[in-house]
């Protein structure tokens, strides 16, 4: 059913959000929509520390349980989105997608969290309003949010738990040059990293996920590394025997605000809840999923080799330069550039790779400064314009 839900997007796409970092007040609108669905039940459940509403929606009577929580870091907000256009989809009535919605609405019961940590997307930071980075937190609970996601999974004791997030987006696919888009993780839940029957559960349907998502992006998929770490909830959730699987979003070229990764994430999760509604990932193995390689950090945005870095030209080396994203006022996020590293790069690839060995000086450049603007001349030229890369940005 992937293909499915990944060719029949444009149906169920929550038009209102078209961005990451979207307005509080569209969210307001959307859980009044939430409200009024005859499949879906909104209930608030708690509060962060700064008395934002946390909320549950729940769709589903079937008896297999199952866990979603998404945004626990402020600012990863891909899953959010996705989970929107979910709702939507189970609120579609032609009969395909309706005969689809009854089959999960039989056989399971979904709990979501769509918006964990409302401090952090307010701010647009990782940690919560008291500075917690709530997946250190698993097993202390310092921060109240935490608390309440520990106790609302016991609460439940779900036989699949999905942990939503989003990662650095210049992560690579083991050492390719390729950006890793999607990465999966069934958590180990010791530091043996046992395929227990709850990492197995998790496993399998990575397996499945890995398969079908790999169609859609070839290269582009990763695993993150298993190394135990009970500080974390993926962890935590696996020990306690919750079936979890980690979904990170990483970066996919020029779409920052990762549209594309988006409605992959509504693909690959719907299939999710499909295939464990039928009880399909029960005939999979783990070894596609084990096959992939780990992230790794390997890439620039944009790499240039052997640069001009004085007005004679004689001194050159790469230069390895990324992209900066700061939030700026209310929503809106700002992209700049930084030089990240000067010297030799050949253990490093390039989203974009220059040859700049014919370039000759124009301006200073310093190894950690924010710029928007570098230009490098050929023949008093210009043949390098960092602004027309700026201008790619979506
Ligand atoms: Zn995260």
């Amino acid at each position: 059913m992937y293909h499915f839900f990944f060719d029949n997007y444009s149906h169920y796409k929550e038009t209102r959000i078209q961005k990451r970092r979207f307005d509080e007040n569209i969210w307001q609108e959307l859980l009044q929509d939430w409200s009024k669905s005859p499949y879906l039940q909104l209930t608030k459940i708690g509060e962060t520390f700064e008395k934002r509403a946390i909320h549950e929606v729940t769709f589903g009577v079937g008896p297999i349980q199952i866990i979603a929580w998404s945004q626990m870091h402020g600012d990863e907000a891909t899953a959010t989105m996705a989970l929107c256009d979910i709702f939507k989809f189970l609120n579609l009535n032609e009969s395909s997608f309706a005969k689809i919605r009854e089959i999960l609405h039989q056989n399971l019961t979904i709990h979501f969290l769509p918006l964990l940590n409302a401090d952090g997307a307010t701010r647009w930071t990782r940690e919560t309003a008291l500075g917690i980075d709530m997946n250190r937190d698993a097993q202390q609970n310092y921060s109240p949010e935490a608390k309440l996601l520990s106790d609302w999974a016991d609460r439940i004791n779900p036989t699949f738990a999905f942990n939503l997030h989003d990662q650095n987006r210049l992560y690579s696919v083991g050492n390719s040059g390729h950006q890793t888009h999607i990465a999966f993780l069934a958590t180990a839940g010791d530091e043996a990293g046992t395929w227990t029957e709850s990492r197995l559960r998790a496993g399998k349907l990575a397996n499945r996920l890995t398969r079908l998502t790999q169609e859609k992006i070839p290269n582009k998929v990763a695993k993150w590394t298993d190394e135990f770490n009970a500080r974390a909830f993926g962890d935590t959730f696996q020990q306690r025997g919750y079936g979890l699987l980690l979904l990170e979003s990483g970066g996919a070229g020029w779409d920052l605000e990762k549209q594309s990764l988006r409605q992959l994430n509504a693909a690959i999760l719907l299939d999710a809840f499909y295939s464990i509604a039928k009880g399909s990932y029960e005939q999979e193995n783990t070894e596609t999923y084990e096959a992939l390689a780990t992230n790794e950090r390997q890439i620039f945005d944009i790499k240039l080799l052997n640069a001009p870095l004085e007005p004679t030209g004689k001194i050159r080396a790469d230069i390895g330069i990324n992209l900066k994203e700061t939030a700026k006022n209310r929503n809106e996020i700002h992209y700049s550039w930084t030089i990240e590293e000067i010297g030799n790069l050949n253990y490093m690839h390039g989203l974009n790779t220059q040859d700049a060995s014919e370039f000759e000086f124009v301006q200073t450049i310093n190894l950690g400064e924010e710029i928007s603007e570098l230009i490098f001349t050929k023949g008093g030229q210009t043949t390098f314009d960092l602004r027309t890369f700026t201008a790619k940005i979506k």
